[in-house]
């Protein structure tokens, strides 16, 4: 396992749209360990693959109940609205106010490809919708509707 350097500011990597996976191979479970590892050194709840430079539509997340590993993430369903405080890796010292779903049901692979099924609400929910936008070139500067 190692720690890998976090992209972070105006990078352009962050703009771009990450690849499905189609080998669940020990490079995958490799660069799981990695994220899993690289997101508990920096205290983060979430980590998508393209933040450390790998455009593969692959996250970690942990909201204090224990590490998940999604592979090819995909929000299948969401219901009402929250709206709070969101900050990302990619942009430490800065942080804004951010709409999200109250509650997202989300599917996504597991490091051997089979699928698992998600529900969640407060931070683990915006963790989920942060990270999969992250795979879709979005970071949660366009997401901010003010900063604080
Ligand atoms: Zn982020």
């Amino acid at each position: 396992m190692a720690i890998r350097k976090i992209i972070r500011g105006e990078d352009p990597i962050l703009r771009k749209k990450s690849r499905p996976v189609e080998k669940f191979d020990d490079r995958l479970s490799q660069l799981l360990d990695d994220m899993i590892q690289t997101m508990r050194a920096a205290n983060g709840c979430g980590l998508a693959a393209v933040q450390v430079g790998v455009l593969r539509r692959v996250c970690v997340v942990d909201a204090g109940d224990g590490v998940l590993e999604l592979v090819n993430p995909q929000i299948i369903a969401k219901e009402g609205t929250q709206r709070e405080q969101e900050g990302c890796l990619s942009f430490p010292g800065e942080s804004g106010v951010a709409l999200r779903p109250a509650m997202v049901k989300l599917r996504a692979q597991n490091r051997h490809g089979q699928w698992c099924f998600y529900k969640a609400e407060a931070l683990k929910a915006r963790a989920f919708c942060h990270e999969c936008d992250h795979l879709d070139g979005v970071t949660v500067k366009e997401r901010w509707l003010k900063k604080t």
